[in-house]
């Protein structure tokens, strides 16, 4: 199976295979992508190939390997409380303990921190001092978000691996195959707002990436530029909930920005979109967008829903 499970990311995957061919995996790995970007599954790659006992690294077959992917290795330890904001320190020091105690089992003994970020200054400090010079089955897999918001000290001690989005024709033909049943449309909607990262993109489709009713009504409503129109969608929405309307503006300020991009060259994310875009301008399109931003934060800012629906139609009907 190699590093295959990991799609896309072709150079980085040559890169670890070489290493790991050579008996020259790192100590510490920095895996850093934005969310649905592969660090999960490249993290337990890279804890499968170091644990694995066939002849081909990782094999995905063996007792090892198997239990690394089912998350019951007990050589390969989580370091989190998904309870808490952050890593409470207590956590780092005791996993820095228990490093010198030796395998159980695995080869390795491999320690993954899957949001290293949310360690605060004292917690990064706490780490530093175990990844400086471990015993020789010590391994950190240090799993991110952000990479810069680690010490400079942190990361000079890590191998960084940064994945990558996928080409277009990969995410599309395996969301295709994930989700036979998605039209088309859907597929490409959530193709394009996933940003190239398969995470990301099945989350959109299980959520449904389809737009909301009240967004194909506005996606409409828009392309007319009449104020009735905007009136007959926005005036039912002033009995909803400020939480209830935060998720519909969200998905038209989506709707509006990707409209605009989709005028200077970009992919239009949806039919919808494509139609804004050859009705309005890009000078109504800004202003409806800034339009829209200003009423989301209004919904953060505890005004009234009806306030807030009635001020949008005014300046959307000037857009
Ligand atoms: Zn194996």
């Amino acid at each position: 199976m190699g590093f295959d499970a990991l799609l896309g990311n072709d150079a980085l995957k040559q890169r670890l295979s070489v290493a790991l061919s050579r008996g020259q995996l790192s100590h510490c790995y920095l895996i850093s992508g934005p969310a649905g970007s592969g660090k999960h599954t490249l993290a337990r790659l890279l804890a499968s190939a170091m644990q694995c006992t066939s002849a081909s690294r990782p094999c995905g077959q063996c007792a090892q390997c198997r239990k690394v992917w089912s998350g019951i290795h007990p050589d390969v330890i989580t370091v989190d409380d998904p309870e808490k904001k952050g890593i409470p320190v207590k956590l780092v020091r005791d996993a820095c303990a228990d490093l010198y105690v030796r395998p159980n089992e695995g080869a390795k003994k491999i320690y993954l921190f899957p949001r290293a970020q949310d360690l605060n200054a004292q917690g990064q400090n706490a780490l530093l001092k175990c990844i400086e010079e471990p015993p020789a089955y010590g391994v950190f897999l240090l799993l991110t978000e952000h990479a810069e918001q680690l010490l400079p000290t942190i990361r000079s001690r890590c191998v960084e691996l940064r994945l990558s989005p996928l080409g277009d024709d990969l995410l599309q033909r395996e969301l295709a195959a994930r989700f036979p049943d998605a039209s088309p449309d859907a597929l490409r909607s959530a193709m394009l707002r996933s940003g190239g990262y398969l995470g990301q993109a099945i989350d959109l489709l299980r959520e449904g990436s389809e737009l909301l009713p009240q967004s194909k009504a506005f996606a409409e409503a828009f392309c007319t530029g009449s104020a009735g129109d905007l009136l007959r969608v926005l005036a039912p929405m002033e009995r909803l909930k400020r939480e209830q309307l935060r998720p519909i503006l969200l998905q038209w300020t989506e709707l509006l920005s990707s409209a605009l991009a989709s005028r200077s060259g970009l992919p239009a994310i949806s039919p919808e979109c494509n139609r804004i875009a050859q009705r309005r301008t890009d000078t109504q399109l800004l202003h409806a967008v800034q339009a829209v931003q200003h009423a989301i934060s209004l919904t953060d800012a505890n005004v009234g829903t009806a306030h807030i629906c009635g001020m949008l139609c005014v300046r959307l009907s000037e857009a």
